[in-house]
């Protein structure tokens, strides 16, 4: 990790240094040639008031991200806010009360929504939950599914996790697949959602049964209605109402404002203009080093190998004799190197004595941004090759212009990401 650390005298400096924190990340993935994404995220255990993850799209990334087609809102998974909708209340409610119904066997919802011939979507989906704010349950239309963060947050809770099936039936005098909302006496959270339900169904907390003709708020009253779900495919931008993308991401960088949380705990103050103590603001900022070259991999390769861009190239040029049997080329290369390495350039010399077909196999495999090869016939002539490793592009070049001709392209290369 590259980290850093920054100590403000209050809120509102420390908004600045976040900002150019920020804007500085986003020049140095831009720089490295990456497509990224600064997505709000979770500030989870490291917590703090916000916080942005960077992430390099890429199909193998290990987090799911999402971003509005339309406007600039992005979020992972974990933080993507759920619009209120469908969450207005029925203006009829169905008149009457629960009625019990028998289910046998039946405890996952597709089962119960076939087996009562009812859309998943009318389902109170119920679930139990430990957490070091005591026990909770959350009620979500079946189609959803409960995002923890989202109630952690909530509750303000450090911890949460779902009850196992003992607890469950501690709880509720059921097996689980059989919890609802119905005189539960446990605290209860519903999404938003919830209240857009007119009449639904769900589990009276006993084996083997259901009730139906529920009604959110005349049969159960929850603590709170609130955005306690995941994000999903057909979801509207919360800010503008665009249509959402997913898409995977790498996590290359993570920017926190910390506010006091670990000034607080560590007494970390400094007097002000009045002699009086305040605490310190701080923010925290990282970048995983070896997972972003990991990610511009992923997004800089193809067949035979590594396309590293030249922010990051381990080496900027390769130059490649190709034999190291005819003396007076391999000194007509040694040469090119050096001047090459006298203009700031880092070069890789392969004076391994392979037959060229290895020596090129391996240039492309370890993907160098240039390649300048001495071929014999081309030496008899006077001239070199240069090969653009992303472009797949060879040049003809007099020996004497060629390390002039690197320099520009590798300087055009630069322009190319430039921030
Ligand atoms: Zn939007």
């Amino acid at each position: 990790m590259k980290d850093a650390y920054s100590f403000d005298v209050d809120e509102e400096s420390a908004a600045l240094t976040y900002r150019k924190m920020y804007d500085a990340y986003c020049r140095i993935f831009r720089r490295m040639g990456l497509e990224f994404r600064a997505v709000e995220a979770d500030t989870g255990a490291i917590g703090g008031s916000s916080s942005h993850e960077f992430m390099v799209i890429a199909d193998s990334g290990e987090d799911a991200v999402v971003s509005c087609e339309r406007c600039e809102y992005s979020a992972n998974v974990e933080k993507a806010e759920c619009p209120p909708e469908g969450s207005e209340r029925p203006s009829s409610p169905s008149p009457g009360s629960p009625r019990k119904v028998s289910t046998p066997g039946k405890r996952t919802i597709d089962e119960v929504s076939s087996f009562l011939g009812i859309a998943p979507g009318l389902l109170l989906k119920t679930l139990l939950f430990e957490t070091d704010k005591g026990d909770v349950a959350v009620v979500l239309s079946g189609s959803h599914e409960v995002n923890e963060t989202k109630v952690k947050n909530h509750l303000g809770a450090d911890w949460v996790k779902l009850a196992g099936e003992e607890r469950v039936r501690e709880l509720t005098g059921a097996p689980s697949g059989y919890a609802g909302p119905v005189g539960l006496s446990v605290r209860v959270l519903a999404d938003h959602t919830v209240r857009g339900i007119a009449s639904g169904a769900t589990g009276a907390n006993e084996k083997d049964a259901h009730l139906v003709d529920v009604v959110p708020g005349r049969d159960f009253l929850p603590e709170a209605y609130a955005d306690l779900r995941l994000v999903e495919e057909g979801d509207r931008c919360p800010r503008c109402s665009g249509p959402l993308r997913f898409s995977r991401g790498i996590e290359v960088g993570h920017v926190f404002r910390l506010g006091t949380k670990y000034s607080k705990s560590l007494s970390a103050t400094y007097l002000d203009a009045g002699g009086k103590e305040q605490m310190i603001v701080m923010g925290c900022y990282g970048i995983g080093v070896g997972r972003t070259a990991a990610a511009a991999i992923e997004q800089h390769h193809d067949p035979d190998g590594i396309q590293w861009p030249v922010s990051i190239a381990p080496f900027e040029v390769c130059v490649l004799p190709v034999t190291m049997k005819n003396a007076a080329l391999v000194k007509e290369a040694e040469r090119v190197a050096e001047d090459l390495t006298g203009k700031g350039i880092e070069v890789l010399f392969d004076d391994r004595d392979e037959r060229p077909g290895i020596k090129f196999k391996d240039a492309d495999l370890v993907g160098i941004p240039l390649r300048v090869t001495f071929g014999e016939k081309n030496y008899e002539a006077g001239y070199a090759e240069i090969r653009d490793r992303k472009k797949g592009e060879t040049v003809r070049v007099g020996i004497s212009a060629i390390a002039d001709r690197a320099c520009a392209e590798l300087d055009l290369k630069r322009k190319e990401c430039a921030p």
